[in-house]
This record gives structure tokens, sequence and C-alpha cells, in this order.
């Protein structure tokens, strides 16, 4: 009897957010004087009415602010930051360190209103900081991780790339590097073992790796199937790292189910795409970042620099044929390659080749919760969904910048801003 007096207590315990102006992501528009009601992590009530806030709710007021759904960014790294020294780390840092560091690096993301991240590539650091952020021990959007990148031998994600040989090692699927169908099958499975959330290859070269082609290929067809049918039986999407175009015609004909950055992609590649309902996650803003450290002396090794300056900013521009082109599109940014927090800078790349901010934003939220598998739960605010829920002084309609400035935070149900 006891206990259940005390549930009737704790679920009439309700938030109410007054709103200024308000994002209906679903319908491209913007309501004004929406009210939110908020019950424990989740949205109880969206209405134009009238809500009368009892003596226990909690309210707040955002009638100055533009209200929307946290925002969902399908690529980022928590556990490193870019900077001169990041080629050494690897040896000088243990794995506390990167712990240590993970935990900054995912406060700031959750504070400049990202509310959920798909991490696509770390190590075991990544899977204990979803657990922490979940127990509510630190601070942190939604994590849902690859752990560790399978690549194989040699490739983007090979973890001693550019070591000297008696480093060099042979490493197998435990870490990551996986040869032959049977392989991996094996590194699918001991990501499952490990707690990833899903699966990221990394099928042709890549940029920032010690190794010559950013843009070959490095699974077959045949191992990349393997791949996307063990992942099915973990219930795993599969998300795949391509700059070069055959890497991405066998990913997307494998069945991935993102390209990330997909720097040389023809019209071939984007109708492939459009077929098998593949999504593009551009990252422009990493593009546009290792295009720019490349020119600082010294900043990546001589091997990483021809690369960074050919792939980096050309990916705006595919970004902006693939989008007129029709190919689904989520949000993300590759965080890490450049300083977490500035994930919001996406939203100006986009924006600058023609994606209007209501499109953007739908990248951001809708279309992320479906590349998740998280629909039901996330990317928009409406009865029965989780309460994620940000806001921004001003009208991103009209001044996109706006969206470096948010000053309002809620991740399911709980404030952690409101300036
Ligand atoms: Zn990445």
């Amino acid at each position: 009897m006891l206990l259940f007096v005390t549930c009737i207590l704790v679920a009439q315990n309700r938030t109410i957010i007054q709103c200024g102006k308000f994002i209906d992501v679903k319908n491209a528009t913007v309501l004004h004087n929406i009210t939110v009601v908020v019950i424990g992590d989740k949205i109880e009530k969206v209405t134009d009415k009238k809500v009368n806030v009892g003596k226990d709710d909690v309210f707040l007021d955002l009638s100055s602010k533009t209200v929307m759904p946290g925002l969902i960014d399908m690529h980022v790294h928590l556990e490193h930051e870019t900077n001169p020294k990041q080629y050494l780390e690897e040896f000088t840092l243990n794995e506390a360190d990167i712990a240590y560091r993970s935990v900054g690096y995912a406060e700031k993301t959750l504070l400049t209103g990202f509310t959920t991240v798909r991490d696509l590539g770390g190590t075991n650091v990544n899977i204990a900081l979803r657990r922490a952020i979940d127990a509510e021990l630190v601070k942190g959007p939604r994590v849902f991780t690859a752990g560790k990148a399978i690549a194989s031998t040699g490739g983007h994600a090979d973890p001693t790339n550019g070591y000297r040989s008696d480093l060099m090692g042979n490493p197998g699927p435990a870490s990551g590097v996986a040869n032959g169908v049977d392989e991996c099958a094996k590194a699918v499975r001991q990501r499952y073992k490990n707690g990833s959330d899903l699966i990221k290859i990394t099928a042709s070269g890549g940029v920032l790796s010690v190794a010559k082609s950013g843009e070959n290929s490095q699974f077959t067809i045949q191992e990349i199937e393997s791949i996307v049918t063990t992942a099915h039986d973990y219930g795993f999407k599969v998300a795949a790292h391509c700059h070069g175009e055959e890497a991405m015609k066998r990913a997307v004909i494998g069945g991935v189910h993102s390209i990330e950055h997909g720097t040389y992609m023809s019209e071939e590649v984007m109708e492939l795409m459009k077929e098998h309902g593949t999504y593009l996650v551009p990252t422009i803003t990493a593009g546009k970042a290792v295009g720019q450290f490349a020119k600082i002396p010294n900043y990546y090794p001589e091997i990483v620099i021809p690369k960074a300056l050919a792939i980096g900013p050309k990916i705006q521009s595919t970004f902006e044929k693939a989008y007129k082109y029709g190919v689904k599109i989520a949000f993300g940014t590759d965080a890490g390659v450049f300083a977490h927090g500035d994930n919001w800078r996406e939203f100006i790349y986009m924006n600058e080749v023609g994606m209007p901010f209501m499109e953007i934003i739908k990248t951001a939220t809708i279309n992320a919760s479906d590349l998740l598998g998280q629909s039901d739960n996330l990317g928009i605010i409406e009865k029965g969904k989780l309460a994620d829920i940000i806001a921004v002084d001003g009208d991103p309609t009209k001044n996109i910048e706006v969206m470096g400035k948010v000053t309002f935070v809620m991740k399911g149900g709980k404030v952690y801003k409101n300036e």
C-alpha cells in the first residue's frame, strides 16, 4: 500500500515548459505559445492550450527562446581531441588518462545541445563512458558506441599503422583487425562481447591514418557482407567510413546503413544509396578542419598532409551534390578531429551550400534517430518520447549562427543548462 502511494506522488511531479517559438521538425514549421509537460524522463504532453501550474510542478519559462529537440551527432570520437601531439599519445597516455579526458569532452558536447551522440570508434573506454553517463556518475550525451572500429590489416583503423616492425605486431579481430569472412564475423562478435551498440568499419583508406592512400578499398564485398550479416544477428547497424568510390559501392551493396564522409561519391553511388536507403553522414566540419591543420607545419605526419589537403575541402561539395540528388542525410561531424563543442558548425556548412535550417534540424533529430534505430524514443518532442529538449535565444530559421549558443539543455527530463 505504501509503495502504491509513493508511485502516485512521483508520477504527479511534472515539469512544465513554456516555449516561445517551438520548432515542429516533423511538419517543418515554427509554432508559437506551445507548452511541453514532462513527467520523469518522458514527454507527457505538447499543447497550445493553457496548462495550470500546480504547487508541486516545476515551471520553466522559455517564452523568450526557441525550443527544439535535443540534437544528435551521428559521428563523434569522445576519447580524443585533435592536437599536434596526437600521434604520440598512443604511447604516452594510459587508459585512465583517456577516460578522464573523455568525461570533459562528453560534458562539453551535452552542454552545447547534443543530447545524443554516436561514437564511431575509440576503445573500450567508450563503453565505460556510456555506462558512467547512464548511471549519472558523469555528465554527457546519450552514447551509442561502436567501441573499436573494424579494419583490415594496414587499413584505416588498424591500431599499429606506421609503427616500427617490432612494435607493429599482428593485431587480430579482438583489436578490430579482420581479414577474410570468418575473422570479420569474429570481429563483430567481439564487439558484442565488449558491449558495443553498433559496428563501424573502415571500408576505405582515411585521412589521419599513417598510410599512403586515403581512398583505396580495404574490404572485399564478401568481407563486408560477412560483417553486415553477423551484425544483424546482434541487432547492430553498420556504419562505413568511406572516401573512395569503389569502397562506397561495395559498402552500399554489402548492406551497410550509413556511409561516413563519402568524399569521392559518384552519381552511380548516390543512385545505389537511394535504392538501398543508405544514409550519408557528411562530417563537413572535420573536412574543413583537417584542410586547415594540414597547413600548420608539423601538425600532422608528412604522409597525412597530402591526403588532408585533397580530401578535407572536398567533403562540403560532395554533401551538396548528394543532398540535391536526394540521398538521405543524417547529421554527423567527426568531432574529435576538431574541438568538441564545435559540432554546431556543421549547421553553418550545410546551410552554406543550400540546405535550409528546417531540413538540417531534421537530419540532426528525426533522421538521426531513424539511423540509430531509436525513432520510438528520440528525435522529436511529442508524447511518449524521451524528454531531450534544447533552446536557443533568437530564431535559427532566420539566423543559423544562434545554434552556436544553446542556452537550455534538458536530457531525459533533467535540466543540465538553463541560462
Ligand atoms: Zn571518424
